[in-house]
């Protein structure tokens, strides 16, 4: 019997590599269900390439067909690679059930970390990060005991405007923020990686993944992004995580974890080919918006929520052509500045902090 899994997000960056690496791994797992939401054309591509029990099309905001699609009796595995806010109900709901969830969508367990993790303690579901950086973390750690951490260093490629100047990075276009150097990925994410927004939403998603404080998660800019993380024990010894930048190893890692299987497609490591590795420190003057989510993050609370909620709605105006690249930081600031911290422990909070967060940015990117 070969293991049911789900792909949310099927015809995104993320769905279309887990359709690649599934399709490698037949012998070990089934698509049992699809879902989409921009491109039903693909969609329906994939659906006759796959012949799943069931395939949704999420539709003005609706999620019903995400979480059937995430808690069928005959799926272990939902891989979460929606983007966006959108993906929380579903990878709730698998949690709940008892299922692995496969998670691509940070946003979600950025903006409802206490929620999503208490629902995997309560329904016996298992959150396995499939973010490179945290697919790193989870395969230096090894098991050890969180005891033996003393830190966790995240890297980050620094994105295109690394070596620009602030006043260049202020007015770059939307075809410079989504000309990413090392990675192929969605818009969104691409921006974010732009603003190192990605990071910021990466260094609160290890806290709650790992339950590491955040004066315990530091990041290092390394442009070529082949060592993803590095963890630090409480000996001094350090582990890194070190391959190609492909999303296809962490995709079957996530779905493997903790056994691994051979796979001949993989890229191997070529050293010398890959020449010198670099390192250097994040230039809080070139990201603010950074440092907005790291104090987003300290802060606790509904304030991550504000964070990424202020940041959807400053991309989404940025990649309209309606806010320069240069307003998305300062409209991120302006909605944590205006918003009253509070508990988010529980889902209706967390969704009523995002709403608030979407408001505030947007009277902040119109004004
Ligand atoms: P993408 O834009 O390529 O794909 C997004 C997918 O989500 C599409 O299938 C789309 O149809 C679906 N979707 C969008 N809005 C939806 C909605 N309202 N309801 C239901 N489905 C919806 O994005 P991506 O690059 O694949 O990224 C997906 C997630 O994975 C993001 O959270 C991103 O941060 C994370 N991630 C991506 C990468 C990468 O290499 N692409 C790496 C690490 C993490
Ligand atoms: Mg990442």
């Amino acid at each position: 019997m070969t293991i049911g899994v789900t792909v949310l997000g099927s015809t995104g960056s993320i769905g279309r590599a887990t359709l690649e690496v599934l399709r490698r791994h037949r012998d070990r797992f089934h698509v049992v269900a699809l879902t989409g939401a921009t491109n039903a054309e693909l969609l329906a591509e994939q659906a006759r390439a796959w012949r799943p029990a069931y395939v949704g099309l999420a539709q003005g905001g609706n999620t019903d067909c995400l979480v059937e699609a995430a808690t069928r009796p005959d799926v272990r595995i939902v891989v979460n690679g929606i983007v966006g806010a959108a993906g929380l109900e579903a990878t709730l709901a698998a949690l709940r059930a008892g299922k692995r969830v496969a998670l691509a969508n940070k946003e979600t367990l950025v903006m409802a970390g206490d929620v999503v993790t208490r629902a995997a303690r309560e329904g016996g579901g298992e959150l396995v990060p499939v973010d490179s950086e945290h697919s790193a973390v989870l395969q230096c750690l090894g098991g050890r005991p969180p005891d033996h951490v003393a830190r966790l260093i995240l890297t980050a490629s620094g994105g295109p405007f690394r070596t620009w100047t602030p006043e260049r990075v202020a007015r770059a276009t939307v075809a410079e923020a989504l000309n990413h150097p090392t990675w192929r990925m969605g818009r969104k994410i691409t921006v974010d990686s732009a603003t190192l927004v990605n990071k910021a939403l990466e260094v609160i998603e290890a806290h709650f993944l790992f339950g590491v404080r955040y004066d315990q998660v530091d990041v290092v800019v390394h442009p070529q992004s082949m060592i993803h993380a590095i963890v630090e024990f409480v000996d001094g010894s350090t582990l890194a995580q070190v391959s190609a930048p492909t999303m296809e190893l962490p995709i079957l890692y996530a779905l493997t974890h903790p056994e691994r299987r051979p796979d001949a497609a993989a890229p191997r490591l070529d050293l010398v080919a890959a020449g010198a590795l670099t390192f250097e420190p994040i230039d809080f003057a070139l990201f603010p918006a950074y440092g907005l989510g790291r104090a987003a993050g300290e802060a606790g609370g509904t304030a991550p929520a504000i964070f990424n909620a202020a940041n959807e709605i400053a991309v989404e105006r940025f990649l309209e052509g309606a806010l320069p690249f240069g307003r998305i930081a300062p409209v991120i600031g302006a909605a944590l500045a205006r918003h009253v911290a509070a508990p988010a422990d529980t889902l209706s909070a967390v969704l009523a902090a995002d709403a608030e967060g979407r408001r505030l940015a947007l009277e902040a990117a119109c004004s």
